[in-house]
């Protein structure tokens, strides 16, 4: 969708990008999730050094016959993913690569991997380089199951390196360049569409709720929940204020990406946060205004609820977006 039209892309924006990631998120946010992780890939192979011969790639995941996903997070630094703990050692064929990923959407699934590690001579903690690497490569495995609370379809399963060999046709950063391509190429599309799968989610919950506060009943009464009840009237009206909230927050930081100013990264990294905690209140309120029917699971809110929880846990997180905010705000460094 957001590919050039030389790859047989559409070279659409980031309003189309967010509107297709909200709508996916609306019938099932674990798909949404796993189609946001491979933008955010495919965006960071198109951004490839001149060097690297990514062209047929890119033709194929334009073509829909190619999945990617990014493998960033290492079970040795954890939600910090700017600073991995593996690294990359250099020999005349290109690079070896070890590294313990903890959780990569679509392992197992994807036909590639955009993998970060630290470069062969990096000093610095963030001194990542990013690679390319195919699935079917020797030394990549799988390494155990997913079985999350919520996106329970995304199999965010860790995956393991061994000692697995890149050619520098694969290397899509220069040395040491990752973290800047991780900050300019993936975050705002990460945090952005994060923030669409949360909106997909209210969406889905103030639908889910309405239908049942009009359909289940109280027969003793001869009345529907919703024309009963004022105080679930007030939780649908919360829940609506908040969705709004957040549609609104979501038009604000895309005009900030098409016409990027002095605040475009302080938006970019509020949006995820405030994303995280409207998607956990909105699906609250409807687990609570839905009742025993939610919790017994006769209703979708159930899952929506526990797909809410994986927004804020995701890196960036809320608390280390919190961080960085207010780091931004008193002028501190934020590394
Ligand atoms: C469903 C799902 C899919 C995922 N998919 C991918 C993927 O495709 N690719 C990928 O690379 N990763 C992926 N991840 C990993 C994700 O991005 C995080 O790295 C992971 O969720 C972090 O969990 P943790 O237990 O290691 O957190 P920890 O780092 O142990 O954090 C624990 C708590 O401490 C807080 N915390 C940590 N650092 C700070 C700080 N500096 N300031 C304040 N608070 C802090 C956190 O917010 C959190 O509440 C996925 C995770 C999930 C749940």
């Amino acid at each position: 969708m957001m590919l050039p039209a030389e790859v047989g892309g559409l070279a659409l924006g980031p309003r189309t990008f967010a509107a297709v990631v909200a709508t996916l998120a609306e019938a099932d946010a674990s798909v949404a999730m796993v189609y946001l992780m491979h933008m955010g890939a495919a965006a960071t192979i198109a951004a490839a050094r001149p060097s690297v011969a990514v062209e047929p790639t890119l033709r194929e995941i334009a073509a829909g016959r190619h999945l990617s996903t990014l493998a960033f997070s290492e079970a040795g630094s954890r939600s910090h993913f700017w600073a991995p703990v593996s690294r990359a050692r250099r020999n005349a064929a290109g690079v070896h690569i070890t590294a313990k990923k903890s959780w990569v959407t679509s392992a197992g699934h994807a036909q590639s991997y955009v993998v970060s590690s630290l470069a062969p001579d990096g000093t610095g903690p963030t001194d990542s380089t990013l690679y390319l690497v195919p699935t079917g490569a020797r030394g990549l495995s799988v390494a155990g199951p997913w079985d999350g609370l919520g996106l329970r379809a995304n199999a965010s399963a860790p995956i393991a390196l061994e000692d697995c060999e890149v050619t520098p046709s694969c290397q899509l950063t220069e040395d040491g360049a990752g973290f800047q391509t991780m900050l300019q190429v993936v975050l705002p599309l990460f945090n952005l569409g994060t923030a669409a799968v949360a909106l997909g989610l209210c969406r889905a919950a103030i639908a889910a709720t309405a239908a049942h506060l009009k359909s289940a009943r109280f027969e003793h009464l001869g009345q529907s929940l919703g024309e009963s009840l004022p105080t679930l009237r007030a939780q649908l009206a919360t829940m609506q204020i908040d969705t709004d909230g957040l549609s609104a927050r979501i038009d604000d930081v895309i005009d900030h990406l098409e016409r990027p100013r002095e605040t475009t990264m302080l938006r970019v990294l509020e949006s995820k946060a405030a994303a995280g905690d409207a998607a956990i209140s909105v699906t609250s309120a409807a687990m609570r205004a839905c009742g025993g029917a939610a919790f017994s699971k006769h209703m979708i809110v159930e899952r929506l609820f526990r797909d809410a929880h994986a927004g804020a846990v995701m890196a960036p997180t809320g608390d280390v977006l919190r961080e960085f905010i207010a780091r931004a705000v008193l002028e501190m460094p934020l590394f």
